[in-house]
């Protein structure tokens, strides 16, 4: 997988960033849903914090490359092929007390934090409360609500800002030739680097956009639900993206019909929204894009996939009904 680090370092919003990182105290918790941006944005951390050059982190010092190359012998990491479990913390513990070999500071890395077992994170709580004056503990956290309180309260909480779309663009890592695909995909991503992975990656991804903007074009009878109900159910497992592309899709329109065209993000399909913006109602894509809100939550704990995919199809398709 890629390391975004030293692109990160370019950017000035995570100059500034890390500037306020600098005075913090022994144990933060970064959070964000991008795990490859809490990647780059930790190693960049201990950078400024061990980096001897004047301007820092100068990403080209040996203590720089090694920050960046994952072989520095004070910093540690964990959480990263598997949660941390009771084990892990054992280990912290026990490394924590050990001073560093070559660093001013000795660091742990958690990653997936809030993946940690309940009993890993009350076995850290001690050492993140009396730390030896070497240790800095970095918990990186992509859903704050699965750290335990105890955990958090003895932490520097700091929210990470995320990538715009023409960053997230110009950041991600592609070969010549790839760029459609890139700009492709950052329009689905909400500024995650992790997402942009993950859906340039996914073979299936284009093929359930264009089956989404069929179904916006093509669904005009109770005889089309069955049809595109089974085309969804191909990609059972990818239900959630189905879902965001659709919803993506009609804010797009919405967002045409209110004379709002800066807002729209599926810019490659701009001419074939410009044309539902003009059949479409207002009221019903608004009463739409709610209903497909709806169905997300239900999925969580709804067994019965395929109804509920014929249900939300069959909504849709009374809603146009009822706001004409
Ligand atoms: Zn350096």
């Amino acid at each position: 997988m890629s390391n975004y680090t030293f692109k990160i370092s370019g950017l000035s919003k995570y100059k500034g960033f890390l500037q306020s990182l600098q005075n913090s105290n022994h144990a933060v918790i970064l959070f964000s849903k991008d795990k490859l941006l809490l990647d780059a944005i930790s190693s960049l951390y201990v950078m400024m914090q061990e980096c001897d050059n004047e301007y820092k982190p100068c990403m080209f010092c040996d203590t720089c490359q090694k920050i960046i190359d994952k072989n520095a012998l004070d910093v540690e990491y964990f959480g990263e092929d598997k949660n941390i479990m009771v084990d892990d913390s054992e280990a912290i513990v026990s490394s924590s007390f050990v001073v560093p070999y070559e660093f001013k500071n000795k660091y742990f890395i958690l990653k997936n934090f809030d993946e940690a077992t309940v009993q890993a994170q009350n076995k850290l709580l001690k050492v993140i409360e009396e730390p030896q004056k070497f240790d800095k503990f970095i918990l990186l956290v992509n859903n704050l609500d699965a750290v335990l309180p105890t955990i958090k309260s003895r932490c520097q909480i700091y929210n990470v800002p995320k990538l715009s779309i023409e960053e997230l663009k110009n950041v991600f890592d592609f070969e010549v030739g790839q760029g459609k695909r890139v700009s492709f995909g950052a329009q689905f991503a909400n500024g995650s680097l992790t997402a942009l992975n993950n859906i340039f990656f996914d073979e299936q991804f284009e093929e359930i956009y264009s089956l989404c903007v069929k179904i916006l074009t093509n669904l005009k009878t109770s005889r089309d639900v069955l049809e595109y109900s089974s085309l969804i159910l191909k990609h059972k497992d990818k239900l959630n993206v189905v879902l965001e592309i659709l919803c993506l899709l009609y804010r797009d329109i919405l967002a045409i019909k209110q004379g709002k065209q800066n807002l729209v993000q599926n810019t490659e399909q701009l001419n074939v929204l410009m044309v539902l913006a003009n059949t479409e109602n207002s009221l019903a894509l608004v009463n739409i894009i709610k209903e497909i809100e709806s169905v997300k939550q239900k999925l969580k704990y709804n067994a019965n996939i395929s109804g509920v995919i014929d249900n939300l199809l069959l909504r849709i398709l009374e809603i146009k009904y009822i706001c004409k």
